[in-house]
C-alpha cells in the first residue's frame, strides 16, 4: 500500500515493466526478492539499480509496508550484489532517491550502486 498522501503505484513504471519482462535489461542479478540490472545511463563505471520485486513506490512505501522477509531479502540482496561485483574491498556507494526534492524518476523503490571509482563527495555543492 502506499503511503497515505503519496500517490498508488502505477504498474506501467518501467521498472515494473522491466520486472515482467515486457522490456528489456542488462540484468546482474535476480532472486525471490530482488531483481538488480545496469542503469541505462551509468554514473560510475558500477552503476547498477537493486528494486523489489514487490510493487512498492518509493523507500517510505517499502520501509512501510513490505514484510519483515521482503526487507530483510532485498537489503541482503543488495550487499551479495555488491560483494559478487567485487566492490567490498574499494567500497561503494549506496543511495535512493525518495519523492520530489531527491529528483525520483521512476515510482518503484530502487537503489543505485555505485563503485569502481573513487566516488568524490556525498552531495554535490
Ligand atoms: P531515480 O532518479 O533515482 O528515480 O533514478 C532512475 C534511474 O533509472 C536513472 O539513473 C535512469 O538512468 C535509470 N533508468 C531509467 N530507465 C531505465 C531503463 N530502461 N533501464 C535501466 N535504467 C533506467
Amino acid at each position: 500500500m502506499p503511503v497515505s498522501g503519496l500517490p498508488p503505484y502505477d504498474t506501467q513504471n518501467i521498472f515494473a515493466r522491466i520486472l515482467r519482462g515486457e522490456i528489456p535489461a542488462g540484468k546482474v542479478y535476480e532472486d525471490d526478492f530482488a531483481f538488480a540490472f545496469n542503469d541505462i545511463n551509468p554514473q560510475a563505471p558500477a552503476h547498477v539499480l537493486v528494486i523489489p520485486k514487490g510493487s512498492y513506490c518509493s523507500f517510505a512505501d517499502f520501509s512501510a509496508s513490505a514484510s519483515d522477509a521482503e526487507i530483510a531479502g532485498f537489503i541482503r540482496a543488495v550487499g551479495k550484489i555488491a560483494k559478487d561485483l567485487g566492490l567490498e574491498a574499494p567500497g561503494y556507494r549506496l543511495l535512493a532517491n525518495m519523492g520530489e526534492h531527491a529528483g525520483q524518476e521512476v515510482p518503484h523503490f530502487h537503489v543505485h550502486l555505485f563503485g569502481g571509482r573513487p566516488l568524490g563527495r556525498m552531495i554535490p555543492g
